[in-house]
């Protein structure tokens, strides 16, 4: 019988059922967990629970903390590490000026393994354990960031960015070379250890027709079967008022931008669309219809000034969606922080999002995006052991405001209003613990 490791502290996750979320808050839990697989054995109430599992490994008390899991990050740019807070720009300016010229930087390999390093080691500074990550359009920029990921055995998704027009001659690939590319890191990587690779064009202008073709042939040629989950699609959509305008210019023939991915059959429920702040209802009914998902990037949007999503929209159209931090156009690798400025764009379109849903859009419902919702999100058994451990005394601010709160939603709220990576105290891979305040 393998061994086990057990778990104490208040524990906070939730479940959903048809689109219903059930948040279960366990003020004194014992969480327990294989030492060997990484999987979750069971989580309850500590006094029940603990006289089931007497011949632990070790046993840990995490006194005043919370314990819930790794936030998920849906949509990010992992060679934009170094372009955050960068001033002045809006969207097509602010690629041409900063993003561009930095991504440049990523063919020497050497560059690219730094900032690959950084960046994961931020990521779980800020308590998220898994992320879909945009690479630059080199190879190897792929290969050294799979590889660091490897190494800290986490749950990641990339993808080399395909852009073979509008963009910097040295940045370009050929419909043809982002093919070759792109498949032979998909055979490398594709769902080796906990890694899975996501088709990334990056967004409607910097591809052709052509590329568009090839990248749906990726998609095609890597499906999801009864065994084993195909590859993901990212990119961009609806962000920016300026970026619609140009698609219409360059693919007149289309009848909306979103008709732009569908017409070359690169939707589904492996697509994950980024933004998607201007949807028409003839978009949002398009992207419902073919099960496409949304990633939504409130701290992007208004860093960028691109505009205010419309949460209700897309309940309305009950299209599948989560939250993410868009770094380098987002200003915050704190999904807390992600978490504020979703309520505040909510708050100005008359919405109120609620905690409990804003801590589920980070968690379980950013893994049901990444159709990863079998082994991460949430704390139900089988699930893998990737947790965050929440100081609740983390500042003088956050100690007193938890004075006065009622119950868990009260609890969550201040948390997402006033924390950030001053709350991670310890973060769990797999059940092992990878970092400590
Ligand atoms: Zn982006």
């Amino acid at each position: 019988m393998s061994q086990y490791n057990l778990f104490r502290a208040s524990i906070y996750h939730c479940t959903e059922s048809d689109r219903v979320i059930e948040a279960i808050y366990i003020p004194d839990g014992l969480m327990v967990v294989d030492n060997d697989s990484g999987q979750i054995l069971e989580v309850g109430d500590y006094t029940t629970t603990a006289p089931k599992w007497p011949n632990s490994l070790s046993l840990k008390h995490f006194k005043d903390s919370l314990i819930m899991p790794g936030f998920i990050d849906t949509h990010v740019h992992y060679p934009q590490y170094r372009v955050i807070a960068s001033y002045g720009t809006s969207l097509l300016d602010w690629l041409n000026t900063y993003t561009f010229v930095e991504e440049q930087k990523f063919s020497d390999l050497d560059y690219a393994t730094t900032v690959a390093e950084l960046f994961l080691d931020e990521l779980i500074k800020n308590g998220t354990t898994t992320a879909m990550t945009f690479c630059s359009s080199y190879k190897q920029s792929v290969d050294v960031f799979f590889t660091a990921a490897e190494k800290r055995k986490l749950r990641m998704i990339a993808g080399k960015v395909m852009m073979d027009r509008n963009a910097p001659e040295g940045l370009c690939d050929s419909a043809q070379s982002s093919y070759i590319d792109s498949k032979s890191l998909i055979d490398k990587w594709h769902n080796k250890a906990r890694l899975s690779y996501a088709v990334t064009p990056r967004f409607a202008p910097t591809s052709t027709n052509e590329q568009l073709t090839q990248a749906a042939k990726l998609l095609k040629e890597y499906p999801n079967t009864s065994d084993t989950k195909g590859v993901l699609l990212q990119t961009h959509l609806n962000e920016n008022d300026e970026e619609i305008e140009w698609v219409k210019e360059l693919y007149p023939e289309s009848k909306n931008y979103f008709d732009v991915y569908d017409s070359h059959d690169l939707t589904g429920i492996n697509s994950v669309f980024g933004h998607c702040i201007h949807n028409t209802d003839e978009e949002y009914r398009a992207m419902a219809d073919s099960g496409s998902k949304v990633v939504l990037c409130p701290r992007s949007n208004l860093f960028l000034g691109s505009g205010l999503f419309a949460i209700d929209k897309l309940e309305d159209f009950e299209i599948e969606m989560a939250l993410a931090s868009d770094v380098g156009g987002g200003d915050s690798f704190s999904m807390f922080q992600v978490m504020n400025e979703a309520y505040k764009i909510c708050k100005l379109n008359d919405y109120n999002l609620d905690p409990v849903k804003a801590f589920y859009l980070t968690t379980l419902a950013a893994a049901k995006v990444l159709n990863m919702d079998d082994s991460i999100g949430n704390f139900e058994v089988n699930k893998e052991a990737d947790f965050i451990v929440l100081d609740l005394s983390a500042t003088e601010l956050i100690t007193e405001k938890l004075k006065v709160a009622k119950d868990i939603n009260d609890i969550l709220f201040s948390l997402m209003t006033l924390g950030d990576d001053r709350l991670i105290k310890e973060v769990y891979i797999l059940g092992q613990a990878t970092y400590k305040k």
